[in-house]
């Protein structure tokens, strides 16, 4: 059996007058992550994981931010896409794992629905998706509110009917 490990890193700022999208979900906040698409750090950073399992480049080069066409788009609907064309080229997804790094809005409440989101995206079950959330202790970034981080790994295996 061949396997594939890929990680995956995203940062988006915060800015008002933005919906907060993470994972899916569209989170209560007084901010929202400023981006072409929904800015959805968390599943960005799972697609650049699967994409550079298999070094196929990384999402900016999937899905250009000049193009209209992913003007507002939905992240889910673009991991749905990258994960197609992981299955299309013989590989499925054995595991996720991901943070995202939050000084606030406290992330607990919406992380079962975040697994959900990118399992059902990805078409693999939700105990092979873990999405973790952290603080940096008030530190950078991420610590005075300016943005958000998230990191993702993942494990392709070939599906064996090659
Ligand atoms: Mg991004």
């Amino acid at each position: 059996m061949d396997m594939r490990i890929g990680q995956g890193y995203d940062v988006h700022r915060l800015t008002e007058g933005r919906k907060l999208i993470l994972g899916g979900v569209e989170i209560p906040f007084e901010k929202g992550l400023l981006g072409h698409s929904d800015a959805d750090v968390l599943t960005h950073a799972v697609m650049d994981a699967l994409l550079g399992a298999l070094a196929l480049g990384d999402i900016g080069q999937h899905f250009p931010d000049n193009d209209p066409a992913f003007e507002g788009a939905n992240s889910l609907k673009l991991l749905k896409a990258v994960a197609s064309l992981i299955h299309s080229k013989g590989w499925k997804v054995q595991n996720v794992d991901a943070t995202v790094a939050a000084q606030r809005p406290k992330l607990a409440p919406f992380i079962s629905e975040m697994r959900v989101n990118l399992a059902d995206a990805m078409q693999i079950p939700v105990d092979r998706v873990s999405v973790k959330a952290t603080t940096e202790e008030g530190l950078g970034i991420t610590g005075n509110g300016d943005g958000m981080t998230a990191t993702a790994i993942c494990l392709l295996v070939d599906d064996g009917e090659e």
